[in-house]
């Protein structure tokens, strides 16, 4: 299954050059273009499924498996006090490539990064409404 325009596709089928880690029979794991620090790595299925949402169980389960092995890898080469294992699902996330993907960044005091803002809950049982919710569509 490939995407002919999806340039991690590409990376698949070796008609893009990249810096490969490792590779089990459904997942890749290569060194990203643009660190957000050195070391910076992704992991990706070998078929094309836009997010995690359309990834099946099974190989949602390799791919995070081989996050974890990765990020050990990672901060272990660098030198690296934390790791942030994160996954953009939709545009709204701040994915741009729509072929699913967990980075791997290896972190370090001071690196200089902030996070999002955090918000306030409204009302007094917004926090319990919201987890309830949820688990009214887990499914
Ligand atoms: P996202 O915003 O979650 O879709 O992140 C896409 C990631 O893919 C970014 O961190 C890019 O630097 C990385 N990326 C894009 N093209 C390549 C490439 N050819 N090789 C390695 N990493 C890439
Ligand atoms: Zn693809």
């Amino acid at each position: 299954m490939k995407d002919e325009t999806c340039i991690f596709c590409k990376i698949i089928a070796k008609e893009i050059p990249t810096v490969v880690i490792a590779e089990t029979a459904n997942t890749l794991s290569f060194v990203d273009i643009m660190p957000a620090n050195f070391g910076h790595s992704l992991v990706i299925p070998k078929g094309h499924y836009a997010n995690i949402h359309e990834m099946p169980e099974e190989i949602t389960g390799e791919v995070f498996r081989e996050a974890k092995r990765l990020a050990t890898a990672v901060k272990s080469a660098v030198g690296a006090e934390g790791v942030n294992i994160i996954m953009n699902n939709g545009a709204a996330s701040g994915q741009v490539i729509f072929h699913a993907h967990v980075h791997i960044i290896p972190r370090f005091e001071n690196d200089g990064f902030k996070w999002w803002p955090t918000k306030e809950y409204e009302t007094p049982t917004q926090m319990q409404e919201l987890g309830e919710k949820i688990k009214l569509h887990l499914q």
